[in-house]
């Protein structure tokens, strides 16, 4: 069996990432997502959609150091972290799973996994990622415009990816991702397990 492939996806806040995602998740069930560990705050729409599990800051500090994280990062103000054993059961399965981090976890991951493949997701325009900031009406002025200048860094950022999906239609943007998917698992790095399963069987 091959092994799944560690799918990073990163986005400034704002691109519409959540909502890809999700669009990407429906049509396509058999990809995972790695739920990361988060001590920020829960927003409205955490409880539905799963993706994260909030701890405490000490519950983090004891994982960093049972070193129980592929990955952290602190951003603004609160630590954010990918569990490494769900990671490698997925990728030990089979199964491709998507690591939704930001610019600096992808940086760790691609010295930790460099098999890892990347995507940045971009918005249309800076108004459309403005107009979703302002719009969430979830969050003070203040934590707004830091997105917006942590959002402004993180795209000059996108030269570390391998691939730049544009989130201007939905379809089209989840399409592509497992598009992308599909093209890394054509690769024949990617193949040498089901090639010797074959021969030895000959
Ligand atoms: P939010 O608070 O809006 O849900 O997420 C803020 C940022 O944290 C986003 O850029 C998101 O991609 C990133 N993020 C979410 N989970 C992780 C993680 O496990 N590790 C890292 N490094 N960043 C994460």
């Amino acid at each position: 069996m091959n092994k799944g492939i560690p799918l990073i996806v990163s986005g400034p806040s704002g691109c519409g990432k959540d909502t890809l995602l999700r669009v990407l998740f429906e049509k396509y069930p058999q990809v995972k997502f790695s739920i990361s560990a988060v001590t920020r705050p829960k927003r409205g729409s955490d409880t539905e959609d799963g993706k994260y599990r909030f701890v405490t800051r000490e519950q983090f500090e004891q994982m960093l150091r049972d070193d129980e994280l592929l990955e952290h990062n602190e951003y603004v103000g609160n630590y954010y972290g990918t569990p490494r054993q769900p990671v490698s059961d997925a990728v030990n399965n089979g199964s491709d799973i998507v690591l939704e981090i930001d610019v600096n976890g992808a940086a760790q991951i691609r010295e930790k996994l460099p098999e890892a493949v990347s995507v940045f997701i971009m918005p249309p325009s800076m108004d459309s990622l403005r107009g979703r900031l302002t719009g969430r009406g979830t969050e003070a002025s203040e934590v707004v415009e830091q997105r917006l200048a942590q959002a402004i860094s993180e795209i000059g950022r996108a030269g570390e990816y391998d691939y730049i999906v544009i989130n201007d239609d939905l379809q089209t943007a989840a399409d592509e991702i497992y598009s992308i998917l599909t093209a890394e698992k054509a690769k024949y790095k990617n193949n040498k397990n089901f090639i010797n399963e074959v021969l030895n069987n000959a």
